[in-house]
Protein backbone atom coordinates (compact mmCIF):
# COMPACT_ATOMS: atom_id res chain seq x y z
CA UNK A 1 0.00 0.00 0.00
CA UNK A 2 1.59 3.53 -1.17
CA UNK A 3 1.83 5.83 1.76
CA UNK A 4 1.07 9.62 0.41
CA UNK A 5 2.00 12.61 2.15
CA UNK A 6 -0.18 15.52 3.10
CA UNK A 7 0.42 18.91 3.97
CA UNK A 8 -2.21 20.97 5.73
CA UNK A 9 -2.75 25.01 4.28
CA UNK A 10 -3.69 26.21 7.57
CA UNK A 11 -1.68 24.63 10.09
CA UNK A 12 0.87 23.63 7.84
CA UNK A 13 1.61 20.26 9.31
CA UNK A 14 2.78 16.94 7.14
CA UNK A 15 1.51 13.71 7.33
CA UNK A 16 1.36 10.79 5.46
CA UNK A 17 -1.38 8.22 5.74
CA UNK A 18 -1.61 4.66 3.75
CA UNK A 19 -3.69 4.18 0.93
CA UNK A 20 -4.96 2.55 -1.79
CA UNK A 21 -4.09 3.91 -4.88
CA UNK A 22 -8.31 3.37 -5.21
CA UNK A 23 -9.18 5.66 -2.05
CA UNK A 24 -10.12 9.33 -2.88
CA UNK A 25 -7.52 11.36 -1.94
CA UNK A 26 -7.60 12.94 2.03
CA UNK A 27 -9.22 16.86 1.98
CA UNK A 28 -9.22 17.51 5.54
CA UNK A 29 -6.52 17.70 7.85
CA UNK A 30 -6.10 15.58 11.11
CA UNK A 31 -5.61 17.89 13.18
CA UNK A 32 -7.37 21.27 12.26
CA UNK A 33 -9.53 19.91 9.92
CA UNK A 34 -8.10 22.43 7.82
CA UNK A 35 -7.66 21.66 4.00
CA UNK A 36 -4.88 19.60 3.01
CA UNK A 37 -3.17 18.90 -0.15
CA UNK A 38 -1.83 15.56 -1.56
CA UNK A 39 2.46 16.00 -1.99
CA UNK A 40 4.25 13.84 -4.50
CA UNK A 41 8.12 13.73 -3.67
CA UNK A 42 10.27 12.74 -5.95
CA UNK A 43 13.66 14.28 -7.36
CA UNK A 44 14.25 17.56 -6.82
CA UNK A 45 10.77 19.06 -7.21
CA UNK A 46 7.78 18.33 -5.87
CA UNK A 47 4.98 17.49 -7.72
CA UNK A 48 1.75 18.99 -6.91
CA UNK A 49 -2.02 17.06 -7.52
CA UNK A 50 -4.86 18.73 -7.67
CA UNK A 51 -6.21 22.69 -6.69
CA UNK A 52 -3.37 24.96 -8.46
CA UNK A 53 -4.13 27.80 -5.92
CA UNK A 54 -2.31 25.42 -3.06
CA UNK A 55 -0.01 24.70 -5.88
CA UNK A 56 0.88 28.62 -5.93
CA UNK A 57 0.53 28.88 -2.20
CA UNK A 58 2.99 26.25 -1.46
CA UNK A 59 5.47 27.42 -3.88
CA UNK A 60 5.37 30.65 -2.21
CA UNK A 61 6.05 29.79 1.15
CA UNK A 62 8.14 26.48 0.90
CA UNK A 63 9.95 27.54 -2.45
CA UNK A 64 11.90 30.07 -0.61
CA UNK A 65 13.04 28.32 1.92
CA UNK A 66 14.07 25.36 -0.16
CA UNK A 67 16.04 28.32 -2.12
CA UNK A 68 17.78 29.63 1.15
CA UNK A 69 18.85 25.79 1.98
CA UNK A 70 20.08 25.45 -1.61
CA UNK A 71 22.64 28.35 -1.57
CA UNK A 72 23.71 27.69 1.82
CA UNK A 73 25.07 23.94 1.10
CA UNK A 74 25.85 25.04 -2.17
CA UNK A 75 28.68 27.79 -1.80
CA UNK A 76 29.66 29.64 -4.73
CA UNK A 77 32.87 30.33 -2.85
CA UNK A 78 34.49 27.14 -2.63
CA UNK A 79 33.91 26.83 -6.55
CA UNK A 80 35.69 29.86 -6.96
CA UNK A 81 38.39 28.47 -4.74
CA UNK A 82 39.23 25.61 -6.84
CA UNK A 83 39.41 27.84 -9.76
CA UNK A 84 42.09 29.81 -8.24
CA UNK A 85 43.97 26.96 -6.68
CA UNK A 86 44.00 25.47 -10.36
CA UNK A 87 45.27 28.50 -11.89
ZN1 LIG B 1 -4.12 21.34 9.82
Amino acid sequence: MPTYAYECTKCRRKFEIDQKISDPPRKRCPHCRGKVFRVISGGGGVILRGNGFYATDYRSEDYKKKAAADNGSISPASEKEKKNKAA
